[in-house]
């Protein structure tokens, strides 16, 4: 269904926001750079953000966190997302995560994110996030290959001083799940918790590009799924929604989508229609 996109104005549009349905999270990293916001929309104020992103254009959201199922409307919106036309990603670090969710929901489901920064347990563990993280991930995207082939599986990796000498380990795990994308992202401490504990986690530009060096082989011979990314790939170029409805790009909040349209906001704002082409172009091409 897509007569919803029929306003949207071209020149200004964009094709994939990150909504941050919460701030809340039940995991503890010691990297976290969320945005904390503690206004979280109710049902009616989501859906009329829904329909103005649907009216925008957009034609990818992935719902996201803090935890985006600590948020209770996160699998209503993912299914009317869905029969919008709109490409639904769920990130999650899938501790809340159930098999009934999935059979309720999971038909409208387009792809599942989750976090995984190492092959091992212990590595993972080095990252700080919960003492059962790798566990519980490896076996998800083990069921969900099994048993729902349908939704496309991806991970995110965060890229820092505990993990990233043995990030490359990971090339034979992503290839055993079926991984569709895997998406290696520089620690960047931001904001909050990954400021204060920045020596903890931040790695140099050196250690950085060669571990890009390292997974290029990887890039280069068999795969079009891997992206390797600093922050400053995602200047320009990344457009996110926050709890309370906010639209940032750039780390600025441009307004609000309950009191504006999309189109009035990305006018205002400092997204780069060309960097954000290509960029999602790019996703896009992998997610066909
Ligand atoms: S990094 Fe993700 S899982 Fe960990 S505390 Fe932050 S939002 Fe939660």
């Amino acid at each position: 269904m897509t007569a919803n996109i029929a306003f949207y104005n071209k020149e200004v549009h964009c094709n994939t926001v990150c909504w941050e349905v919460t701030s809340r999270c039940n995991d503890h990293c010691r990297f976290c750079y969320r945005n904390m916001i503690s206004k979280e929309l109710d049902a009616y104020e989501a859906f009329h953000v829904l329909d103005r992103l649907a009216e925008g254009g957009v034609r990818k959201i992935s719902f996201t966190g803090g935890e985006a199922l600590l948020y209770p409307h996160t699998w209503t919106l993912i299914q009317r997302a869905h029969k919008l036309g709109i490409r639904t990603v769920l990130i999650s670090n899938a501790r809340l995560l159930t098999d009934d969710m999935l059979k309720q929901y999971g038909a409208y489901l387009d792809w599942v994110t989750f976090s995984l920064d190492g092959a091992t347990a212990q590595v993972q563990s080095a990252m700080t996030r919960h003492p059962r993280h790798f566990e519980c991930i490896t076996g998800w995207l083990s069921t969900l290959q099994q048993h729902y082939p349908h939704i496309k599986r991806k991970i995110n990796t965060v890229a820092a001083l505990p993990n990233h000498e043995y990030i490359p380990d990971m090339i034979p795990m992503a290839h055993a799940f079926d991984i569709s994308r895997w998406k290696i992202l520089r620690f960047f401490p931001v904001r909050g918790i990954a400021q204060r504990n920045a020596d903890d986690f931040s790695i140099s530009d050196e250690q950085f590009e060669v571990l890009r060096a390292r997974l290029s082989d990887c890039e280069g011979k068999t795969v079009d799924w891997l992206d390797v990314e600093d922050h400053e790939d995602l200047m320009d170029s990344y457009v996110s929604i926050l709890p309370d409805g906010g639209l940032k790009i750039n780390e600025q909040v441009v307004g609000n989508l309950l009191e504006n349209s999309l189109n009035n906001l990305l006018v205002r704002s400092g997204l780069s229609m060309r960097r954000h082409t290509e960029r999602t172009a790019r996703i896009f091409d992998q997610s066909a």
